[in-house]
């Protein structure tokens, strides 16, 4: 029996971009996502697009559930290919959803006919088709309400699909018909999730990195590899710079006020990132900041972070509860990865009482005795760059 899977696209109201280029760059990225389970083809047709496997080997689960990470697919389903008669029809039906209509108590027909040739209307194909149904399960009885299996029918121009339940997609947009956005990405929960986010409203992502060894590890650094890694499924490839970091801690801890050790550590990051995220044609910076998780994110000092940048800051979890952004780290399967206990370079040197209400002008005064611009150039330009697939 030829199978294929049906894919339904996401929000396609769009506005400026237009629905061939939105479709275009979907089928690129489920193409990138199937690269490694076998050769596909894909089909557009209306509102949805058919991906067949070309070689026969291919795992139809295992494609599945790499395109359920696909952003821009909002259901998908797998169907058989049925001849355009109703002999056809009912066989593959009741062969191919056999499992499915067995374990159930209530089911429907739904038909769709785009073919406006073949012989039966919509509704005569369901009545027909639920009929034939009824008379081989025993177990089933119509419920056009709330049925446990929905059977749908689309009557195409050269074949007929034969599907069951559709399988929920991963909803946004696809990767890369929203601009580019470079992520602060530390070890944490909460920026992988901030990272996730972003990239599920089709923004393309690159990530920056800041390590600060000896005071951190080579550990730490795999553990963020392994964290974008996990996010590469959802978004795609990540561009990624590690900077290191320790030099301009340490000119901070000789030279700066101690309780403004962390805002001005994280300003240093912003610039930096700023730099990076320039050079790869970014729009905008993401982190995972939310307010008053911790000292650095009252909405003072984001607003002294937020001083040192000219390109936007995104941070999809501002207003989230922890326990909201471990809930979504569970789902996209970075949270085991996140609570390993590998020091992260801001929690070196912080400060024993940190301002939660600082002055943009005294943070200005307690780093001028920085050389900001040189070390900002000379970090961003030994930064390593990597792709994360
Ligand atoms: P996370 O769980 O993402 O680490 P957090 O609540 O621990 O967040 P902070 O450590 O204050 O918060 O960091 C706030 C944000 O700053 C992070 O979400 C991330 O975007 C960025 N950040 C922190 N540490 C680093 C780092 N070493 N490299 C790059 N970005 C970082
Ligand atoms: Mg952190």
């Amino acid at each position: 029996m030829r199978e294929i899977i049906l894919i339904k696209n996401g929000e396609l109201v769009l506005k400026g971009l237009n629905r061939n280029t939105f479709e275009d760059i979907l089928i690129k990225n489920m193409k990138k996502a199937l690269k490694n389970i076998g050769e596909f083809s894909f089909t557009k047709s209306q509102s949805t697009i058919a991906v067949e496997s070309v070689d026969e080997d291919a795992d139809l689960d295992d494609a599945v559930d790499a395109l359920k990470k696909v952003f821009g697919i909002a259901a998908l389903s797998r169907a058989a290919v049925a001849q355009k008669d109703m002999d056809s029809i009912r066989q593959i039906a009741v062969s191919y959803l056999k499992d499915e209509l067995e374990e159930a108590h209530t089911f429907k027909v739904e038909a769709k006919r785009s073919d406006k040739k073949f012989p039966l209307k919509s509704p005569e194909i369901s009545r027909e088709l639920g009929g034939y149904i009824l008379s081989k399960f025993k177990n089933l009885k119509v419920d056009v309400h709330n049925p446990d299996a929905i059977v749908t029918v689309e009557v195409r121009d050269k074949y007929a699909f034969v599907r069951g339940n559709n399988i929920k997609g991963a909803g946004g947009m696809p990767v890369g018909t929203s601009g580019r956005a470079a992520v602060l990405i530390s070890g944490g929960i909460d920026s992988p999730v901030a990272a996730y986010m972003m990239a599920k409203r089709g923004i393309e992502l690159v990530s920056v990195h800041f390590a600060s060894p000896p005071y951190t590890t080579e550990l730490a650094e795999l553990k963020v590899m392994e964290l974008l890694k996990r996010v590469a499924k959802y978004s795609g490839p990540i561009t990624t710079y590690v900077v290191g970091f320790t030099k301009i801690q340490e000119e901070i801890r000789d030279k700066c006020p101690e309780e403004y050790f962390t805002i001005i550590m994280r300003r240093f990051m912003m610039r930096i990132s700023e730099i990076l995220a320039k050079k790869q044609g970014c729009s905008a910076l993401i982190t995972g900041e939310s307010v008053g998780q911790v000292a650095s994110q009252t909405i003072y000092a984001l607003g002294c972070t937020d001083a040192v940048t000219q390109i936007p800051v995104f941070r999809p979890c501002i207003g989230m509860d922890k326990d909201e952004i471990v809930a979504l780290s569970r789902k996209i399967d970075t949270f085991q990865t996140s609570i390993q206990p590998y020091e992260d370079c801001c929690t070196v040197f912080t400060p024993k009482h940190p301002r939660t209400r600082p002055k943009l002008e005294d943070v200005e005064a307690a780093e001028a005795g920085l050389n900001i611009d040189e070390l900002i150039a000379e970090a961003a330009e030994n930064a390593r760059k990597t792709v994360v697939k």
